[in-house]
């Protein structure tokens, strides 16, 4: 609801409860008023004129009227003289459901008269048909000796305020943008759910939770207006789809999807018979969702992925469900994206797995439990070190070290990288500017740093590196940053000018894990790279098979052309060296030669001979 119609919305309510007020005084009034009460019409009737309110005056047991006013004849359209002759027949003009309710509230009429005062709120039925919500206040008059003579009763019209609090409610039970319900109405709809499947043996619903792909890119590239459009769509899409009468399942009308906010949908799908209905009904709906929505001249297509849980996992709260529906979906989305997965528990333990190692992460960034290993680059032609690779190590105080892949994406998806990656940096980068004091040699030793994705989209990596090479007072020319194949296929133009400007500070790059990112050989130009890493399942395979050689030399012989040199990662043996250094690669890196070891162990390796010849 705009914030305008609901500040107006809070301001009658406000005015109602004044009105409240002066009510309270008026019935203070009439009943100073009507002390040692005289049953002369005119000396009552000159009172009311008095109140503006609605109003009447009846005798104890309510079988006479002595009175009733202008205003209160308004609200329920009947004539004065009816109500005269038959004061009971007030009741008729109740709303017939609250008819039983009103009466019980009086304690019923053969009770005789009550001495308390007492409030009630009903509908009344105008006699042209409006409803009207009426509050009474009915206050017992008593005579100078105590004895109840009268009751009056005020009266006021409250429709506009319950129509405010409905309105107030729905609004804050469903979605603005697509009308429909939103999380508290699911939430109240999922413990309905919940509490029935508890009590009756055999009702069975299931959770359908719908995230829509590539939605972002979408509202990104195409504006926010046709992102909120495509919404509409979708949901309006769903609603018709689940509307349909579903013989199969049973679907009660009126089920609709509810939107839990973004992209986010959720589907209480009610008394279905086993899970292949639930399975039946994502899939007409994956079915229905995958055409192209018309918007703004634009085809938009918007594919769900939708995990899937069912009532069987006996749970009690809606909030588990929905988090169970959540995993289930987000495998859905990891496995392919427009499919539908249903929730087992394993996957529940997996995300618990997963958070518990993102809070760990999260303190060990604080707690400095990482350190630098180091493993040397060998050139093929001579077997001289020319440098090192550095790669994280996470110092786990319970599992010992850590290897990168099992956190490095954890990382990135919680944007811990960023801070993580220039502590690398920063380590790297002294630690090899003190081996360059201590071991001086020409060329110097270089370092080679591995950046990630976000690394270079979601942080100032020129000013970073920039300020390291400053501060450490290292050679830029001895830093080697790899960047992955995939992370600059991804977005090539971005990544293309992000180097450029790196390169600009003096440091060298190396495209890493080449031949993993689906790049073609043909893009390789685009890009300022100066060295080319062969990903390490080329080399595996080279021992016994021809043809991978083939596409190595092919690497290796365009490399040379662009003025790239090649470094073969993953070597293991000697057969793979030969045949390398036989393809002409520039350098290896490996377990052949050594692997990843500590700063100190890798101080000792620097200090050893160097060379094929004094090596072997
Ligand atoms: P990478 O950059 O391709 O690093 C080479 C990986 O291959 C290292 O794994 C290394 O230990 C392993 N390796 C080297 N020689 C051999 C061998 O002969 N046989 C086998 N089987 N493996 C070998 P590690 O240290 O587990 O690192 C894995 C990946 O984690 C790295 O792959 C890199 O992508 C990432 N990583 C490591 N440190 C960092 C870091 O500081 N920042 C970022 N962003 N990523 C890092
Ligand atoms: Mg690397
Ligand atoms: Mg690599």
């Amino acid at each position: 609801m705009e914030h305008a119609s609901q500040s107006r919305l809070q301001e009658q309510l406000r005015e109602v409860t004044l009105s409240n007020c002066t009510l309270e005084a008026e019935i203070d009034q009439l009943k100073r008023g009507t002390q040692g009460l005289t049953r002369s019409e005119q000396h009552l009737q000159l009172m009311a004129s008095h109140i503006d309110e609605a109003f009447w005056l009846v005798s104890p047991d309510e079988r006479e009227l002595y009175y009733v006013s202008p205003a209160y004849v308004a609200i329920v359209g009947h004539s004065c003289d009816s109500l005269y002759a038959d004061p009971a027949s007030w009741i008729e003009s109740l709303h017939p459901d609250d008819r039983q309710t009103v009466l019980a509230e009086q304690g019923g009429r053969g009770a005789g008269p009550h001495r308390d005062s007492r409030d009630h709120e009903y509908r009344v039925v105008h006699e042209d048909g409006s409803v009207h919500h009426v509050w009474i206040r009915s206050v017992p008059v008593f005579s100078d000796d105590g004895s109840l003579v009268a009751r009056a009763v005020v009266a006021l019209d409250v429709t506009e305020r319950k129509t405010a609090e409905d309105e107030l409610r729905s609004a804050a039970l469903h979605d603005k943008l697509t009308t429909l319900p939103n999380r508290a109405l699911l939430t109240e709809r999922l413990t309905d759910a919940i509490q029935r499947s508890k009590q009756e043996p055999g009702y069975k619903f299931a959770v359908l939770f719908l995230d829509f792909d590539r939605f972002k890119i979408i509202n990104d590239s195409l504006g926010h207006e046709v992102g909120d459009l495509l919404l509409i769509s979708i949901a309006q899409r769903l609603t018709a789809n689940l509307r349909r009468n579903d013989r199969a399942t049973r679907f009660q009308e009126g089920h609709l999807p509810a939107r839990l906010g973004g992209d986010e949908f959720v589907i209480v799908l009610d008394g279905i018979r086993d899970l292949s209905d639930a399975t039946a009904v994502a899939e007409r709906l994956q079915v229905a969702l995958s055409a192209p929505h018309a918007i703004g001249g634009h085809d938009v297509i918007s594919t769900a992925s939708i995990g899937i849980v069912t009532s069987a996992g006996e749970y009690d709260r809606a909030e588990d469900i929905l988090r169970d529906a959540d995993t289930a979906m987000y495998h859905a989305k990891n496995t392919g994206k427009a499919r539908h997965v249903v929730f087992d528990e394993r996957m529940h333990q997996d995300a618990v797995d997963q958070l518990n190692l993102e809070e760990e992460l999260r303190r060990a960034v604080g707690k400095e439990q990482f350190r630098l290993d180091y493993q040397p680059i060998v050139e093929l032609s001579t077997g001289r070190l020319t440098g090192f690779e550095a790669l994280i190590r996470w110092e786990h105080p319970e599992r010992g070290d850590v290897p990168p892949l099992e956190f490095i994406g954890l990382a990135e998806e919680i944007g811990l990288i960023v801070p993580m990656g220039t502590w690398v940096l920063a380590e790297a980068a002294s630690q090899i500017k003190l081996w360059h004091d201590r071991y001086p040699q020409d060329p110097p030793l270089e370092m080679n740093i591995n950046l990630s994705r976000r690394q270079l989209t979601h942080s100032d990596i020129v000013e970073t590196v920039s300020r390291i090479i400053r501060d450490t007072g290292v050679d830029a020319s001895t830093l080697k940053l790899e960047v992955t194949e995939s992370t600059l296929m991804k977005s090539p133009e971005r990544m293309t000018g992000l180097l450029e400007e790196l390169k600009g500070l003096g440091v060298h790059l190396c495209m890493d894990d080449f031949g993993t990112g689906y790049s073609s050989l043909s893009c390789l130009h685009h890009f300022p790279i100066d060295v080319l890493k062969i990903d390490r399942t080329f080399i595996l395979n080279t021992d016994e098979n021809r043809e991978y050689a083939a596409v190595i030399h092919a690497i290796i012989t365009l490399a040379h052309t662009l003025k790239m040199s090649v470094v073969s990662e993953g070597v293991e043996t000697g057969g793979q060296v030969a045949q390398l250094q036989a393809l002409e690669c520039d350098a290896a890196q490996g377990n052949y030669f050594a692997a990843a070891m500590t700063a100190t162990a890798a101080e000792a390796y620097i200090q050893r001979p160097q060379g094929f010849a004094k090596s072997a």
